[in-house]
């Protein structure tokens, strides 16, 4: 996953989003935080609570990339990046070729595994799980 380039961003320009955005090819819908629009573009904004992890987490990044993926297909423009707020920095996250195909296949993956009782670990990354969101609650996790 892309680690995320700190930047500074003027909050007076968010506008909060009111309505899910929704994409029925995929089944997905989902609700960015904030949009930002800028020089034609349309900028999707995740806020989390607490300070900036060392990197921005896998399933923020992948929450993100839906975000990012839920705008192209609302507004018929491709977002270059999205932006992670945590309380004390902001990453931006470059909504690459690479990401989106990564977060088709994970909504595969979940789609798969939604009819599955129990799911077991799908790699031997110990980084991963120490980037994962899920990693105190995880029986599965290798840190
Ligand atoms: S902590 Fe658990 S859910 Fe998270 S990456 Fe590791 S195995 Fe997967």
């Amino acid at each position: 996953m892309p680690g995320g380039q700190v930047i500074y961003t003027d909050t007076r320009a968010w506008g909060k989003v009111e309505k899910p955005l929704f994409y029925a090819a995929l089944g997905l819908t989902g609700k960015p935080d904030y949009l930002i629009q800028k020089d034609n573009q349309i900028i999707p904004v995740e806020v989390k609570s607490g300070n900036a992890p060392e990197a921005p987490y896998d399933s923020h990044i992948f929450q993100l990339a839906s975000y990012c993926l839920l705008v192209e297909k609302n507004y018929g423009k491709r977002p270059p990046y999205g932006i992670i707020h945590y309380e004390n920095k902001d990453f931006s996250i470059r909504y690459t070729k690479e990401l989106e195909t990564a977060l088709i296949e994970l909504i595969a993956d979940m789609r798969e595994d939604d009819f599955k009782k129990e799911v077991e670990r799908s790699h031997q990354q110990p980084s991963r799980c120490k980037r994962c969101g899920y990693q105190n609650r995880c029986e599965e996790s290798l840190v």
